[in-house]
């Protein structure tokens, strides 16, 4: 204040600096033009990012990156889980592992920035995004979950038998140290799987050794595997089962935009991913949270009625899931929320635990397909036909 208004200036003039820094003001097209227009740049980006963070596996052309992504094709994934032969195991020093001997044992940096080895690899950006967030530990596995308080289990949902943190899924878990073992020759099994997940990282990013008869680096080799890795995790949790020995609860409610009419659906399922019984049922006019509540009141009335005594009740809206969880759920002022209270209470044990919403697309779609005409509850003891091509991609992906 010493300096009044100079002092504020200074402030402004970086600030102003700062930003025009910061402004893309042109972009280069994929039809090769250059475009300045504000509302195509807008777009540009928009579209960008939705193509990177989406599903699809498409390189995203151009791609900033030096050279094409390779891929593990499915002829080739498909043997990652099988065993060495005989006549492999008898070859001590086979291709591939002495390979992989002699990338570990390369001299490797300490004070290489984990970082810089993240951004400045050669893989699709969405590749670098995801060894970033592996790095820094926010893969959303059952140890984060908790953390974040949307779980109740830290156990890794494939093994059951170690908590699912992000090296145990990467690294540790059956499916995972199958594949890592197709690699790794015997003396060098103990150092790959004691490192901790920095220090693995690390070493393995900063290897630009090649597998014999194959230009590629390791670390870009790796970050592949590491991603196929991950996909395969994710088809797992589209399929959240629960603890071994309890009934899963799916539920979801749906309003129609047009009419305002709710409706609910719900699915039991057992550890394995069973169909037991399914439910839908047509609401009047409510709210979208009404709804969604409703369906858990119901799923609890007929696990009660059939006998379920241990269910974990899957919902894809947090808002519910906190509303349920609430110690002081007893005295809410939804008279749904206190009576699926006494739900719990009565006789079940019961926990809830929020699912993505693509784990809940088959019950949306129960939800959604009501009878209009009908308002009792219809349960059905095995899957409509409108289910089955949703059930099968479901199952499917359990058993990849
Ligand atoms: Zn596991």
């Amino acid at each position: 204040m010493l300096l009044g208004d100079r002092n504020t200036l200074y402030f402004h003039r970086r600030a102003v600096n700062r930003k025009q820094r910061n402004k893309i003001s042109t972009l280069k097209l994929s039809d090769g033009t250059w475009c300045d227009d504000n509302l195509t740049l807008q777009e540009e980006a928009t579209r960008y990012f939705a193509s990177l963070f989406s599903k699809d596996d498409t390189p995203e052309e151009p791609f900033p990156s030096e050279r094409s992504f390779p891929t593990l094709h499915d002829h080739l994934l498909c043997h990652l889980d099988d065993l060495p032969t005989d006549d492999e195991s008898k070859r001590p020093d086979f291709e591939v592992s002495s390979a992989y001997s002699h990338i570990l044992a390369s001299p490797w940096d300490d004070k290489d920035q984990i970082w810089d080895l993240i951004w400045k690899n050669t893989v699709p950006q969405r590749v670098r995004l995801f060894l970033w967030l592996t790095c820094r530990q926010r893969l959303m596995t059952n140890s984060e979950r908790c953390r974040r308080g949307l779980g109740t289990s830290v156990v890794c949902p494939r093994c059951h038998m170690a908590d699912e943190s992000v090296l145990h899924t990467l690294r540790d878990c059956v499916e995972s140290k199958a594949a890592w073992m197709q690699l790794l020759a015997p003396r060098m099994r103990e150092v790959f799987f004691q490192l901790d997940l920095h220090s693995w990282l690390r070493c393995n990013l900063s290897s630009h050794v090649a597998l014999p008869g194959d230009d590629i680096p390791w670390r870009i080799l790796f970050a592949s595997l590491l991603w196929q890795l991950r996909k395969n995790k994710n088809d797992l949790i589209f399929n959240n089962l629960p603890p071994f020995g309890w009934i899963c609860l799916n539920v979801d409610g749906a309003v129609s935009p047009s009419t305002c009419m709710g409706s609910v659906g719900g699915l039991f399922r057992d550890t394995d991913g069973r169909w037991l019984l399914g439910f839908n049922k047509l609401l009047g006019v409510t709210s979208p949270l009404i709804a969604k509540l409703w369906a858990i009141y119901i799923g609890l009335k007929l696990a009660w009625d059939n006998g379920f005594e241990y269910v974990q009740v899957q919902s894809d809206c947090l808002e519910v899931v906190k509303l349920i969880r609430d110690p002081t759920e007893a005295c809410n002022s939804l008279s749904l929320v206190r009576a699926i209270d006494l739900y719990r209470r009565k006789c079940l044990v019961t926990e809830i635990i929020w699912t993505p919403r693509d784990a809940n697309k088959p019950i949306d779609r129960l939800a959604k397909c009501v009878n209009s005409h009908l308002f009792d509850v219809l349960t059905l003891d095995e899957p409509p036909d409108y289910l089955q091509p949703i059930l099968a991609v479901d199952i499917s992906a359990l058993h990849s």
